[in-house]
């Protein structure tokens, strides 16, 4: 870890101008900052800790939806009582995601913002075009168990491992955000970037923004009743996602009216196909329908020699997660056991 200085502002202000410095960085609850820091793969020359900034760690009403301040811990936004009832897909998410610890350690925003857990990016002795452009991407020929099959580029095959982003995408949530020139509003579907040839840039967020908060639309508490967050990994627990799904419909009797699919653990970013979902308006739910919405989806898929099968595992986990949203399969954590 190299040395770095520590500057603990009390307003926004203040932490805009501390970050201002090339080599500067925001930190909140460091589960992933410190771990970088501590390969060698992230080197701060000045930690901005964003902690005691007012106003950001509150989760407020708004319109019908909810605003998320980008301080809020992930198991406090888990568990509020507004989002278990009227966006239960993002609670569920959330807790398929990480630790107890980890969880109460995290933040809204920190969760938006962490980066690949790529073997080779936290390991400086090899190469990486995410780490060091220009040096390569060895997970191609190599490991590559949690990599991409959708969106991937010769330079990058990397995963975004969030779960609470991919249940975001399907919600289509926003992201508000300030910086030197303003305050700005990023659509959900914008904020993270695929690889293409510069996969060092995770994010449409300029380096000295920052996330203030994150709004979930009314309009998504439609989705309550018939959602499922479906997560496949090595472990029962504590694993990131070798796929997962998102999945929400709006029911019009036995048709389905509005879907929502995003899936995670298979890009660069949190993965909402919108054309998809339009095949499934104002269908008859069933095996046949949301089989042609997960080949549609994974039409282009590519695999590499250490995650092809992903592809079918991908296909088989839509069509599942779209079957127990259809069923309004109870999802709530304690049916789930999660630990
Ligand atoms: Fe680096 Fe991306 Fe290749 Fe991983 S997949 S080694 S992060 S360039």
């Amino acid at each position: 870890m190299n040395r770095f200085t520590y500057a603990r502002p009390g307003d926004l202000p203040g932490a805009l101008q501390a970050v201002a410095e090339p080599a500067a960085k925001f930190i909140a609850g460091g589960t992933n900052l410190i771990d970088l820091m501590k390969y060698n793969v992230e080197r701060p020359d000045r930690l901005v800790d964003i902690r005691r900034l007012p106003g950001l760690d509150r989760i407020e009403d708004l319109d019908g939806g909810l605003r998320v301040g980008a301080l809020v811990s992930n198991s406090a936004l888990a568990t509020d009582p507004r989002v278990e009832q009227h966006f239960p897909l993002l609670a569920s998410a959330i807790l398929h995601g990480a630790s107890t610890q980890l969880r109460n350690a995290a933040s809204t925003g920190g969760n938006l913002l962490q980066r690949t857990r790529c073997y080779y990016f936290y390991d400086p002795a090899t190469p990486c075009n995410k780490r060091e452009p220009g040096t390569g991407c060895p997970a191609k020929e190599g490991l590559s168990r949690i990599h991409a099959i959708l969106g991937a580029s010769e330079s990058c095959i990397a995963t975004h491992p969030s779960d609470m982003c991919v249940a975001l995408a399907a919600l289509a949530a926003t992201v508000q955000v300030s910086g030197p020139g303003g305050e700005r509003v990023i659509p959900f579907a914008d904020f993270h970037r695929l690889p293409g040839d510069t996969p060092w840039i995770d994010t449409n967020l300029a380096r000295d923004e920052i996330i203030t908060s994150i709004t979930l639309p009314a309009e998504a508490a439609a989705f309550a009743p018939h959602h499922t967050y479906l997560k496949l990994r090595d472990r029962h627990s504590y694993a990131f996602a070798l796929v997962s799904v998102a999945a929400g419909l709006r029911m019009d009797g036995d048709r389905i009216a509005e879907a929502r699919i995003a899936l995670g653990g298979v890009a660069h970013k949190p993965w909402r196909d919108v054309s998809a979902e339009a095949l499934l308006q104002d269908q008859a739910p069933g095996p046949e329908a949301f089989g042609r919405v997960a080949d549609h989806v994974l039409a282009n898929a590519h695999g590499y020699p250490g995650n092809a099968f992903k592809i079918g595992l991908a296909r088989r986990a839509i069509v599942r997660a779209l079957a127990q949203a259809a069923a309004g399969t109870p999802q709530r954590p304690s049916d789930k056991h999660f630990q």
